[in-house]
């Protein structure tokens, strides 16, 4: 079995030590909550939407290491981004976590995670973030 200094790479020491975007977000028009009892993080992911782009991407909530990282690094590489290419990206995470890609490299910093695919018990870790994505995307937020 690999050890944690394999699961924790630099870039999610980072961002859990340091997480981006953390806190509410003003004028946000989705927001969702997901948690992952498994592990007992708790992550508030909340969106603004202009159309169907994301311009703005900030969470609150508490987890472990990766459960923060993830989110902090999910909202990073969100802006800017459409919702469907912001679903693409979280097809190829959830990919990577679960059963690793042949290039990682392909997703840039989110590349990171690609050792989570040797702990099943930590995947949903990585993805509660990018859960609540598809939540906040795909419910209606009244
Ligand atoms: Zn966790």
């Amino acid at each position: 079995m690999a050890g944690v200094r394999t699961l924790y790479q630099e870039a999610i020491l980072d961002h859990s030590k340091a997480p981006r975007n953390f806190g509410k977000l003003a004028g946000a028009n989705r927001h969702a909550s997901r948690e992952n009892p498994l592990c007992g993080d708790e992550i508030e992911l909340y969106l603004k939407l202009d159309g169907d782009r994301i311009v703005d991407v900030a969470f609150e909530g508490e987890g472990c290491a990766l459960a923060v990282a993830s989110a902090s690094m999910m909202g990073e590489i969100l802006k800017g981004k459409t919702v469907s290419e912001a679903e693409a990206l979280s097809q190829s995470f959830g990919a990577l976590v679960r059963h690793g890609l042949a290039d990682p490299s392909a997703l840039g910093p989110l590349a990171a995670f690609a050792p989570v695919s040797q702990f099943p018990a930590r995947v949903e870790c990585a993805r509660l973030a990018w859960h609540a994505l598809a939540s906040a995307l795909t419910e209606s937020n009244e």
